[in-house]
């Protein structure tokens, strides 16, 4: 049976499993309540199954100095936008609560909190079979809204490292002080490495950074935040099908800049000046030694070819307009390492403690339908598969780069709940194919070539 609501979440909680229903939603975070808002619209029947409890993710998977990297304007759920008077400002972890229990309490959706979908499975004679923790129903259509961040990756040579060397994922990491006294060794400088890092030497730590190959770019460039400038130039429309990369860019990492104190830059050569130590990627432990690739001076000119690379098509983009903007210019380096350091002596560094920040893994295990790619990644145009009856949703670049984030999420689940009530109105359980999805604006592609996704890892803005 489902746990008991906490009183915050106000959601309707559904009474029991249905034996039959129209549409099964699997999560119940902003995907699956977005899907919920318009299928309630429709007044198409539905159920929202979620295991925890709705939004949980951001409730129980962000540290405790967590901002938001997008600035607040881009929080567009349905029927419930941003409505502070900080649009260009970013919503502290609180705050992203209180707007989400605005978002649960509006969209009142029949949900099954602590319920786990185990197994879904299409019926020969039609829709699915869908077994959960609380038992088994039929759906006609199930929509997976079960998100994008699955199962934290921690690599195995975690299990060579003595057992005084304290280690969570960055999805369990709350504040420096949770953390034994000491060095900290943070492993991985995509968006979460590099906040983690800074929280830490914020708070006066020690820290050891290795840092991987994620892109990075200006927080404000030339007046304004570069995700508005973004927005202006149409970025954030852009479908999937007309990026430079093609559904190459889901596998992209996201750029590391912070949305704390108002927004600024990572620098992370600004943070080796004062103190931190930067190596490559991390690679092993061999007892004594930890073990780093020696591309940190390439790791960290990527990540700023990347950020210049932006401003650039910024910059492009004024001029092409006739904009009246302030002067902008080029990053330069204000620390480069003098030489690569392959190796550090555990015991000698001082470090006790390690935070894994190298992302998570999808487990889509439980879906028992022949709709995966090669590297197990459902293949849908705008969410809809080519299996009748089953959809996705909420993942990154799904169909924009909003996809999987608050500003695109209420394009996709519209799109998808009208889909369905088409689907529901004809009767039918066929798919329309395809081809009939999704089809890219004519504009669009042309539009493409002037947006800064015009070459590989300059594309994606950070979220
Ligand atoms: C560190 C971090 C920072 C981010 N910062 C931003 C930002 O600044 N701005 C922005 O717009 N976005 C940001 N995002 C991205 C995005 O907004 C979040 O990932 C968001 O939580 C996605 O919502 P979702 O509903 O798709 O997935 P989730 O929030 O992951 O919700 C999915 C739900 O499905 C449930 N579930 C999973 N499997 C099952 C199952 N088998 N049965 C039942 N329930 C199941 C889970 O318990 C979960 O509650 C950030 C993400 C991360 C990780």
């Amino acid at each position: 049976m489902p746990a008991s609501v906490p009183a915050a979440h106000l959601v309707r909680t559904a009474p029991t499993l249905p034996d039959r229903v129209r549409v099964a939603v699997v999560g119940g975070g902003q995907a699956g309540l977005s899907l919920s808002y318009f299928l309630q619209q429709l007044g198409i029947d539905h159920i929202v199954l979620e295991k925890n409890t709705v939004t949980h993710t951001w409730r129980s998977q962000r540290w405790d100095a967590f901002s938001l990297v997008t600035p607040n304007w881009q929080c567009q759920l349905p029927g419930h936008p941003y409505a502070g008077d900080e649009p260009h400002g970013f919503m502290k972890k609180d705050e992203i609560i209180d707007y989400l229990d605005g978002f649960i309490a509006k969209v009142n959706a029949p949900v099954l909190e602590g319920v786990t979908v185990k197994r879904i499975a299409p019926q020969p004679e039609g829709g699915y079979a869908v077994a959960t923790s609380a038992g088994d129903f039929i759906a006609d259509h199930v929509v997976v809204a079960s998100g994008g961040y699955h199962q934290p990756v921690v690599p195995r040579m975690a299990e060579r490292l003595p057992a005084l060397v304290t280690q969570v994922h960055s999805a369990d990491y709350r504040n420096p002080q949770s953390l034994p006294e000491g060095a900290v060794l943070v492993a991985g400088s995509g968006q979460s490495g590099a906040q983690i890092a800074e929280d830490l030497h914020l708070a006066g730590r020690k820290v050891y950074l290795a840092v991987g190959d994620a892109p990075r770019c200006a927080r404000f460039y030339r007046g304004k935040d570069v995700v508005d400038w973004l927005a202006e130039m149409n970025y954030y429309d852009m479908p999937v099908d007309a990026h430079p990369l093609k559904e190459g860019v889901r596998d992209n990492t996201n750029h590391y800049v912070t949305g704390r104190d108002g927004g600024r830059d990572i620098d992370l050569r600004k943070f080796a000046n004062e103190g931190m130590e930067l190596y490559g990627r991390i690679g092993g432990f061999d007892g004594q030694y930890l073990q780093f690739d020696t591309n940190l001076r390439e790791s960290l000119d990527r990540a700023d070819t990347v950020y210049n690379g932006i401003n650039s098509s910024i910059d492009r983009f004024i001029e092409k307009s006739g904009i009246d903007a302030p002067a902008g210019g080029t990053y330069e380096p204000v620390w480069t390492p003098e030489f690569e350091r392959p190796l550090l002596d555990l015991a000698a560094s001082g470090i006790t403690s390690v935070i894994w920040c190298i992302g998570f893994m999808p487990d889509f295990a439980w879906i028992d339908v022949p709709v995966f790619n090669g590297r197990g990644a459902p293949i849908h145009r705008r969410g809809i598969t080519q299996i009748p009856g089953l959809y996705f949703l909420g993942l990154p670049w799904l169909y924009t780069w909003g996809s999987g984030r608050f500003s695109g999420i209420a394009r996709d689940a519209e799109f998808v709940a009208t889909h369905i009530a088409t689907q529901e109105t004809q009767g039918a359980q066929a798919s329309p194919g395809m081809e009939g999805i999704a089809g890219t604006p004519a504009g669009q592609q042309t539009m493409a070539a002037n947006l800064p996704g015009a070459q590989p890892r300059v594309s994606a803005m950070a979220g």
